[in-house]
């Protein structure tokens, strides 16, 4: 498959399957509940395991009795998926652009990037926050994800290499036609 590198190389853009990804950690676009879902969510459960839905409930128990709210980050071990840990983030669901989506959603990437760094990771693989079932149009989540991470990677050595993880080629061209303002 053909990749493509952005941000001196510490981009990667591909399609596949996020449940895949050998990485140190892959970023779950999960709901406030941290209970599972479906889509990306539903995905990342059922692959990674009893073990991974166990430490978001203790993570609900002891830190977020209330969910953890849009824009926020927690960090689980990564159960039976080749990742070895799962990052978990809430973005925002669209309503009409006005209710500070476009901060929520900057925020969730900006949270997980910063979870990475302190917890010494060096790679990373989002999903397409909130652009499933939260329907966030998919050229502006494109511009808000490429932003904020070329924002994270100045600032930081860690993660060194991130990757967003397409679920097909479709979307992956909006992606890459979304940042051709940003080249
Ligand atoms: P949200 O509720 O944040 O919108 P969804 O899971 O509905 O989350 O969708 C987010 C994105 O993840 C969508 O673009 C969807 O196509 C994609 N997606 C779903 N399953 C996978 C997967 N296994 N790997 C990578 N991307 C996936």
């Amino acid at each position: 498959m053909d990749e493509l590198t952005f941000l001196n190389d510490r981009l990667v853009v591909i399609t596949g399957d996020i449940t895949e990804q050998k990485v140190d950690a892959i970023v779950n676009a999960a709901n406030s509940t941290l209970l599972g879902g479906g889509g990306v969510d539903g995905a990342i459960h059922r692959r990674g395991g009893p073990t991974v839905l166990q430490e978001c409930r203790e993570i609900r128990r002891h830190q977020y009795p209330d969910g953890l709210p849009p824009g926020r980050a927690v960090v689980t071990g990564g159960g039976k998926l080749p990742a070895k840990h799962v990052i978990h983030t809430v973005g925002p669901i669209w309503r009409d652009g006005k209710h500070g989506e476009m901060e929520t959603l900057a925020e969730a990437y900006r949270s997980s990037l910063n979870l990475a760094a302190e917890t010494g990771l060096g790679s990373i693989a989002f999903p397409a926050i909130s652009t499933g079932v939260y329907g966030f149009p998919k050229e502006l989540a494109a511009q808000v994800a490429y932003r904020t991470i070329g924002e994270h990677l100045k600032r930081r050595s860690l993660p060194r290499q991130v990757y967003l993880i397409f679920f097909d080629e479709g979307d992956r061209r909006v992606f890459l036609n979304s940042i051709k303002q940003f080249l």
